[in-house]
């Protein structure tokens, strides 16, 4: 049993809110406890980070990266231990729980090359008269994170938004919580100033008051649309930066031409990869024209994946009741079942967990929930279109936009869909296009509010502002329009 606690000022402390219960979505067992945090905890948290700040900022960038390094290294060190906390917590497997890890250490890795690549610019614009730019921390900045990857998104934030010189408040998802104590012991370890890093647990609540805190200047969410629409909202209202990422309905159009082994291996691993719940898991297969043999090459390929062996857990018994209801309506609205994952068997210890296996959906009509709605599970769904036109046609009418991918041989086909396609992430022959550092992450629509994207170069952008200086010593000999 794990006492999950706050991380204020250097130190780890109960909040003074209700106590909640984390449940294992692998058994049903409970096996951690923490406590919310009240309005007060979030004063003291924001105080203490409002006071690291200004120093934080003027430490030169190269040593604020040499923390942020043995930070790096101590991850490296514990990478198993860590892992193993992420797959228990959000019922991941311990491969995909170490993998999203490592993604987050990616995004570690490329704050650290700030520290010699962002160094400013300085011009003699006219006679006499320099212009500079200098990029500045914004204060004290705070991060929202869902429960589906504990480590991985937390990290892309925290290592951007502190190497540019920022005090970060991390609020992580109230259902996985448990990790937060880990990297807070690695940044604690590393040799941060008390405040510099804080981490607050809560719900709604916690972020409403973070929102609501004219201490806060900036904030990243990520989550579900809605609540990334509303934090976007209210967050902007009281005058903070807000990137708020959010939700998705991804598809995958499939043309005849694929090749067989990189399509149905794709796909699969797509809609089944952390139990599709991941924003950027496929769920919608445009399946154009003939592709009926590909379609049975995915079947078989889903079907060998083991719920509890090659795939991990539903994070809840609420989001598991959920999606069984909804592959049960859609069968009732007509779709066909190629593949059913609902009741699997798993071993006996792990019978009190959540568990769905792949499931393929076929002949789903494109206006229905299976077709449009994000359902966050190992489900495709399966419509089929008579031509390319017809796939860009129904992926232009989603309301999201966060990635779409096609299988094809045919460049001309590929190009077309990362031309025509109005997704952030367009993935050619990739079923899972997450964009490696520096390119950024993240996508259009209903998938973001906010301009920018959350990591590489636009993460950089977000979490700080450039100050622009024009200066004149002598008395210049240029007389211009600016003297
Ligand atoms: P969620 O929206 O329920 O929760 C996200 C965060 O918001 C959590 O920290 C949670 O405690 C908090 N929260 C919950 N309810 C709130 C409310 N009413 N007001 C304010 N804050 C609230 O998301 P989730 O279920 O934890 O995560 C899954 C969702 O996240 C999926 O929709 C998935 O697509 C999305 N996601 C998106 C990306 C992306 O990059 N676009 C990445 C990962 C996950």
């Amino acid at each position: 049993m794990i006492e999950c606690k706050n991380y204020i000022n250097g130190a780890f402390v109960e909040g003074s809110g209700a106590s909640r219960e984390v449940k294992s979505p692998r058994t049903g067992n409970v096996i951690g406890r923490f406590k919310e945090s009240t309005p007060s905890d979030i004063e003291q948290a924001i105080a203490s980070a409002k006071k690291a700040a200004p120093n934080w900022a003027r430490t030169p960038a190269k040593e604020r990266a040499s923390l942020l390094f043995k930070f790096r290294n101590i991850l490296l060190r514990d990478l198993d231990l860590i892992s193993a906390q992420i797959s228990e917590e959000s019922g991941k497997t311990l491969a995909e729980a170490k993998a999203g890890l490592m993604k987050g250490v990616e995004v570690l890795e490329y704050s650290l090359s700030l520290q010699n690549s962002d160094s400013g610019g300085r011009l003699q614009v006219s006679r006499g008269v320099f212009c500079e730019y200098r990029r500045e921390a914004l204060g004290v900045v705070a991060g929202i994170t869902p429960f589906n990857f504990p480590a991985m998104v937390p990290m892309w934030m925290i290592p951007i938004a502190l190497a540019v010189g920022n005090a970060f408040v991390w609020k992580p998802s109230d259902k996985v919580p448990l990790t937060s104590n880990l990297l807070a012991k690695a940044i604690e370890e590393a040799g941060f100033a008390p405040g510099v890093f804080t981490v607050l647990q809560g719900g709604r609540e916690s972020v409403e008051n973070l929102l609501d805190h004219p201490g806060i200047s900036a904030v990243g969410f990520v989550g579900s649309s809605p609540i990334a629409q509303s934090v976007y909202a209210r967050g902007t209202s009281r005058g903070k930066r807000v990137l708020a990422l959010g939700g998705a309905k991804n598809p995958i159009i499939l043309m005849p031409d694929a090749d067989p082994e990189i399509a149905t291996r794709g796909i699969a691993d797509s809609f089944t990869g952390c139990a599709g719940q991941r924003c950027m898991a496929a769920s919608v297969l445009l399946a154009v024209g003939e592709v009926e043999s590909l379609i049975d090459g995915v079947v078989e390929k889903a079907r060998a994946l083991r719920p509890g062996k090659e795939m991990g857990a539903i994070i809840s018994r609420e989001s598991l009741d959920r999606l069984n209801a909804s592959i049960s309506r859609a069968v009732s609205e007509g779709a066909r079942l190629l593949l059913d994952g609902r009741n699997p068997e798993v071993s006996p210890e792990l019978k009190g967990g959540y568990w769905l296996g792949p499931t393929i959906l076929d002949g789903v009509t494109p206006g229905s929930s299976a077709a449009c709605e994000e359902w966050f599970g190992p489900v495709i769904s399966i419509v089929r279109c008579k031509n390319l036109s017809e796939a860009l046609a129904f992926e232009a009418a989603s309301a999201f936009g966060n990635a779409c991918s096609v299988f094809t041989r045919d460049g001309s086909v590929a190009e077309r869909v990362a031309s025509e396609s109005t997704a952030g992430m367009i993935g050619i022959n990739v079923g899972v296009p997450v964009p490696r550092e520096p390119f950024s992450f993240g996508g259009t629509k209903i998938s973001k509010f906010g301009s920018g994207d959350i990591t590489g170069d636009s993460g950089t952008e977000f979490w700080s502002q450039l100050k622009k200086i024009t200066t004149k010593w002598a008395d210049s000999p240029d007389k211009n329009w600016m003297s």
